[in-house]
């Protein structure tokens, strides 16, 4: 079931719950929808209980050879042909077939089939003492409504099934006088009505217990998406969509354990858009907004493996994790992210005008340091180290990245020059 169908689900749910909680006697039935969920759901443990109460119900059908003994010593070998040559194998396989096919309608329906089966076959144990076998009919009406719990409707044609048995039974005896007749079926016909009684609050008891399962699910289910929702919004920066300051500590301590478990090369760039105070001064805080929009946006673009992360560090600053990445690699990134921003990181080009001022071409600075974690290294000196690169970067004019090495290399742009706005 989808997030969006729980959420609907739900409340019908409790209307329906509180419905049985009021006593409703219709309240046993569900609506179409909650009725296949309830199939669906209780199926494979219904299958289960079917196919053990069974075969218990089974083992009390043919201890009753014993009885047929007792009753009618000459008939015997019929009594073991029929209880122990046709009807056991007939429930098993048929309840094994029944089970495996999972479908509940057709398992209900089988049940009673095979306790309807099961009475007829009383029937013709013992010809000439008909009224005899109302015990075993009364004995297969308790098993079918309140051993196996066949489900309400079926349980009603079994006891009429097994009600015209017993009448016609009864008529053709020529033991019992009119009144023992009599007698004995109002007997079963009370027997019949008392377990179809018992049929329907078990069966209603098994209903109402399902339906609190199912909201405790619903309700969990629900639960732990608002969390996983709460946990994005809690991690995501509202502005830019990236992943967050919160986010990025959590990151760089996972990535940075495997890394070391790997013994791998770890990098970071520290990314910093160029002069971005007086962009802000010159054409508005909205503009700054989309400037760091679609900053975000290219860096994101720029990353290629799946592990890269990028995050706003704050402000107008972006702190990009490269797992398995020497300095060689990093650079190469954080170059590519500077050269994409110079290109596209203006989002006056989008407007009418396809040529902007020079004051409004977005740049950033990047800051690259890289180590293998492991002995003394941490990862919060390797982002220091990041940011004193960037800063060389600033302070070399910026629009460049810089290593946090010994030998001061800076990667310059050649597709635009580089912008002076001292
Ligand atoms: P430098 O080239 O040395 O980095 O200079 P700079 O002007 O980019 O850096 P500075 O730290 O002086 O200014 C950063 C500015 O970024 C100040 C602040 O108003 C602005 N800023 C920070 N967060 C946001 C934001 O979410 N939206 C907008 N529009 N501006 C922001
Ligand atoms: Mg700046
Ligand atoms: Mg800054």
């Amino acid at each position: 079931m989808t997030h969006n169908a729980d959420t609907e689900l739900l409340p019908r749910l409790e209307e329906h719950i509180r419905r049985f909680e009021a006593g409703r006697i219709t309240a046993f039935w569900f609506p179409p929808e909650l009725e296949t969920c309830y199939l669906a759901d209780t199926v494979a443990s219904r299958g289960r209980m079917l196919l053990v109460q069974g075969l218990i119900g089974l083992l009390a059908y043919d201890f009753f050879l014993v009885g047929d003994y007792l009753l009618t010593p000459a008939q015997f070998v019929r009594a073991v042909m029929i209880r122990l040559a046709l009807f056991t194998p007939l429930v098993i396989l048929t309840t094994l077939l029944l089970v495996r096919r999972r479908s509940a309608v057709l398992m209900e329906f089988g049940a009673a089939c095979l306790c309807i089966a099961g009475a007829g076959a009383i029937l013709t144990i013992h010809p000439g003492v008909d009224a005899g076998d109302q015990i075993g009919l009364i004995v297969m009406l308790l098993t079918a409504n309140c051993i196996l719990r066949i489900e309400l409707p079926f349980a009603a044609v079994v006891s009429t099934v097994m009600l015209l048995m017993n009448t016609v039974e009864l008529y053709s005896d020529r033991l019992f006088s009119v009144a023992e007749k009599w007698y004995a079926g109002g007997t079963m016909a009370w027997v019949a009505l008392l377990t179809l009684v018992a049929n329907y609050t078990m069966t209603r008891e098994r209903r109402y217990n399902y339906l609190l399962q199912l909201r405790g699910r619903l309700q969990r289910g629900l639960l732990a998406g608002i969390n996983a929702e709460l946990l994005a919004l809690s991690s995501t920066d509202r502005l830019t969509g990236l992943p967050n300051r919160r986010a990025y500590d959590e990151r760089l301590m996972e990535l940075w354990r495997i890394a070391q478990e790997r013994n791998e090369p770890f990098s970071a760039v520290m990314v910093d858009v160029d002069f971005f105070k007086r962009l802000n001064d010159t054409h508005g805080h909205t503009y700054g907004d989309k400037v760091l929009q679609r900053v975000a946006s290219l860096l994101q673009q720029a990353l290629r493996s799946e592990g890269d992360f990028v995050a706003r560090f704050g402000g107008e600053e972006f702190v990009v994790l490269l797992p398995n990445s020497d300095m060689e690699a990093a650079v190469k990134v954080a170059e590519r992210m500077r050269t994409l921003v110079q290109v596209a990181g203006s989002p006056a080009m989008q407007k009418d005008s396809p040529f902007i001022p020079s004051d409004l071409w977005t740049t950033v600075s990047c800051g690259v340091a890289t180590c293998l974690p492991g002995g003394a290294s941490d990862p919060h000196r390797l982002i220091m180290d990041a940011d004193s690169a960037l800063y060389r970067a600033k302070k070399e004019g910026r629009n460049r990245s810089c290593r946090a090495t010994d030998q001061l290399t800076t990667s310059k742009v050649t597709l635009f020059p580089a912008v002076s706005r001292g």
